[in-house]
C-alpha cells in the first residue's frame, strides 16, 4: 500500500493520534471543509488513533461518526483537547482545523496544530500529516 511506504520502520512503533476539527474541517461540516470521510478511513487506517475535537454537542459528534460508519476514540468540546492527551496515551498529537481557535486549542494542549487545507493537500498526496 502506497501510504504505508511513507512511514520508515522505526514510525511503526510510533502511536499517533489525530484529532479533526467539524465545521470548515471536514467535507460532512457546516459549511464543509476540505478533508473527507475518506481521508479521514486512510489515516485510521495507518493505525492514527483519531476523534474529534469541535463546538459541536459531543452527542453530535458521536451521530456523525455513527452515521459514517467510523469508529473513533474521542469527541470533545474544542476547549477540552488537552482531556485527550490526559486520557490518551500517544507519541504525537495532531489536530487538523481551519480557524484561529484551533490554533490556540491546540497549541493550549500540546498538540501539533495542522491548518485544514495543509492537511487536505497531504492527504491528497498520500502523505501522513507531518
Ligand atoms: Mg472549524
Amino acid at each position: 500500500m502506497i501510504l504505508a511506504t511513507q512511514h520508515t520502520r522505526m514510525d511503526r512503533y510510533l502511536t499517533r493520534l489525530i484529532s479533526f476539527d467539524i465545521d470548515g474541517t471536514l467535507e460532512i461540516g457546516d459549511p464543509p471543509g476540505g478533508i473527507t470521510m475518506e481521508m479521514v478511513r486512510r489515516v485510521k487506517g495507518l493505525g492514527y488513533l483519531i476523534g474529534s475535537c469541535s463546538d459541536r454537542t459531543v452527542s453530535e459528534q458521536r451521530r456523525i461518526w455513527r452515521d459514517n460508519g467510523i469508529k473513533v476514540e474521542f469527541t470533545v468540546l474544542k476547549h477540552r483537547l488537552e482531556e485527550v492527551k490526559e486520557q490518551i496515551p500517544a507519541d504525537e498529537y495532531y489536530h487538523v482545523g481551519d480557524t484561529e481557535a484551533d490554533r490556540r486549542a491546540s497549541l493550549q494542549a500540546g498538540f501539533n496544530f495542522l491548518p485544514m487545507d495543509d492537511a487536505v493537500i497531504r492527504f491528497l498526496n498520500g502523505l501522513t500529516p507531518q
